[in-house]
């Protein structure tokens, strides 16, 4: 999976594919997944709402791209508030960002492969 540089800022959400995109700036895999309930037991709420905490192993990273550069290329690969469906309450899922971070500690180089980790924070609801 590759992280790209956008060219042009003018769609937003699910349309923002329509994008110019640049340059493949690095890639990235996923290495840690946990989803966490985001609401009360006691008072259920039908959206569903979830927070995926991820981290992400980013490598490849061109010369000269900059941090956030890597932090706005993963915002664009994650954020999908919005679905296409022209009803409402159709159930789809929305994600959107909480949080970016670069690990520092854990930015190291390893048999020859450099690499970074990030942490990357997503909140979800369903559109209900
Ligand atoms: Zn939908």
């Amino acid at each position: 999976m590759t992280l790209e540089k956008r060219l042009t800022h003018e769609f937003v959400g699910n349309c923002k594919h329509l994008e110019l995109t640049g340059d493949k700036i690095a890639d990235y895999t996923i290495m840690r997944v946990a989803d966490i309930p985001d609401a009360d037991e006691n008072d259920p709420d039908p959206c569903d709402p979830l927070l995926h905490f991820l981290y992400l192993k980013v490598y490849n990273a061109k010369d000269w791209v900059e941090e956030d550069d890597i932090a706005n290329g993963i915002y664009d690969e994650f954020y999908a508030a919005d679905c296409h469906c022209s009803h409402d309450c159709c159930g789809c899922r929305g994600y959107w960002i909480e949080q970016i971070e670069k690990c520092k500690l854990l930015n190291y180089t390893h048999r020859n492969e450099d690499y970074q980790i990030w942490m990357v924070l997503i909140g979800s609801s369903r559109n209900y």
